[in-house]
């Protein structure tokens, strides 16, 4: 079922033959596509995956939605949890079964993430799932084989932690400008690295996880000046085999929401890399990077898409059960016409997460020559421009109607609010970053420069 998405012509299916038909809220319609800057979408899941996504809602209201607040209150993902989830295929996701992972495509992926996020709206779970599918595939991409061998089936199973350490202390969104973190080539071949990156999830991970893990770690490898052609990135091992690496050292930074995974700062202090866990060409890594990014923006925008709609679900429950005046909220229309622009809303965001999805399976599993990195570079920055504000709404709203008693913690609507709160001033990657994104890649380099 494809549709072209443009400028666009709706028109009931059958009454036009010859074009490409989707199923969508219980409507078939015929969609023709004009060309521009659009590309075709498809928007049904298959049955495989509409089976997976029921699954997986029951696996996850059974096993997370019942700890989600004490995740959130006791700052940890239990360890029998995270074991579990790997050996549920949840962790690792698109790792082939080669290397320990279940294989899956990344529109499960983002299936499995938005119910993650619905199940642990302050996305904690969703957090450690997304990072731990995001950059992994990194590895497998681009690897040698030792790294892949060695580090994916650890990760998979839940054994080990593997996330993204690019944050540095002078400025996240500028990826080609760091300097912080350096990675200089001795002559057997082996890295020294030596520096230092702010903000970064997982540590606690690495610490309390048996076998341990680390991140895709973004180093400077040659002159700042040469910005984007001179990062090489690396899968840098803090910990593995239960040893911690010498030169290594975190601090843990006290977060105000989603606290289920500790996020803080890494130093390295000459610490020998070798040059097998290298991530793609010397100097070639910024190109590896985004690619990482593209996905994990995708998987954050499911994951606050499912939050959202949690709050949603709980709202609308609230409002037809809740009486004002003698009569249900829900059927004030002030109340009820902001339920239907939010419900539009995040039915947006949603879409953009799939389409984002979809393209990254054509463009890695399906080798499809017409989808580039950049159509999924900008199907993911509009996800995670609108996905987090959306649910942010959602949220804020949801609270409203609640009234007072939503400031108080025995409500957890705030843990939601919080949650997705850190999309919304970084985490994976800043709103007006998205927007560069988007613009500089529709609009080109000569209206938008670097
Ligand atoms: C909860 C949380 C978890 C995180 N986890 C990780 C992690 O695991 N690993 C990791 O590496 N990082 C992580 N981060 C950091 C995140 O990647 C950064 O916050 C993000 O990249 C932005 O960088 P910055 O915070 O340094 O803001 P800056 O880069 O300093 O940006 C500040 C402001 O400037 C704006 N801005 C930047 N460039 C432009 C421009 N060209 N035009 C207009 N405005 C611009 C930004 O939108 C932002 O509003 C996390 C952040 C949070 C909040």
């Amino acid at each position: 079922m494809i549709i072209r998405w443009f400028p666009v012509i709706l028109i009931p299916y059958p009454a036009v033959r010859g074009g490409c038909a989707v199923c969508f809220g219980g409507f078939e319609i015929l969609i023709i596509g004009l060309g521009g800057v659009f590309v075709a979408l498809d928007l049904g899941f298959s049955e495989d995956e509409a089976i997976f996504r029921k699954n997986i809602h029951e696996f996850f209201e059974r096993r997370v939605a019942p700890s989600w607040v004490s995740i959130d209150e006791r700052g940890e993902i239990p360890v029998d949890l995270l074991k579990e989830l790997g050996k549920s295929g949840l962790i690792a996701m698109l790792v082939s079964p080669e290397y320990g992972g279940p294989g899956s495509s990344m529109v499960s992926s983002t299936i499995a993430l938005e119910e993650a996020g619905y199940a642990d709206p302050s996305l904690a779970t969703a957090v450690y799932l997304l990072v731990s599918t995001a950059w992994p595939y990194m590895v497998q991409l681009y690897g040698s084989e030792e790294a892949k061998s060695e580090i994916l089936p650890k990760v998979a199973s839940g054994e080990g932690f593997f996330g993204i350490a690019s944050t540095e202390a002078q400025g996240g969104s500028d990826i080609a400008g760091f300097r912080t973190m350096r990675a200089s080539r001795r002559k057997d071949g082996e890295w020294v690295i030596t520096g230092e990156k702010s903000i970064v999830g997982g540590m606690v991970d690495v610490e309390r996880l048996p076998w341990g893990g680390g991140w895709f770690l973004i180093t400077r490898s040659g002159a700042v000046d040469d910005r984007h052609r001179s990062l090489t990135t690396f899968a840098f091992l803090a910990k593995k085999d239960g040893k911690k690496v010498d030169g290594y050292e975190y601090h843990i930074m006290e977060e105000v929401g989603r606290h289920g995974v500790k996020t803080g700062s890494i130093r390295l202090s000459d610490v020998a890399v070798d040059d097998r866990y290298r991530l793609g060409e010397v100097n070639g890594g910024f190109r590896v990077a985004m690619q990482g990014f593209n996905l994990a923006r995708c998987l954050v925008g499911a994951a606050s898409v499912g939050a959202a709609r949690w709050a949603l679900d709980r709202g609308l429950d609230w409002l037809k059960q809740r009486n004002m005046r003698d009569r249900p909220l829900a059927s004030y229309q002030g109340v009820n016409f902001r339920f239907a622009d939010l419900y539009a809303e995040l039915d947006a965001a949603r879409l953009l997460c799939y389409k984002a999805a979809w393209l990254a399976d054509r463009y890695y599993f399906k080798k499809d020559p017409t989808v580039s990195v950049n159509d999924i570079a900008v199907a993911s920055a509009c996800a995670k421009l609108k996905a987090p504000e959306a649910a942010f709404q959602v949220f804020q709203e949801v609270m409203k109607w609640h009234g007072g008693m939503s400031f108080f913690k025995d409500l957890p609507f705030h843990r939601g609010l919080l949650g997705v709160l850190a999309y919304l001033v970084g985490a994976e990657g800043s709103q007006n970053v998205m927007r560069y994104l988007i613009a500089r890649n529709i609009m080109g380099p000569d209206y938008v420069p670097p």
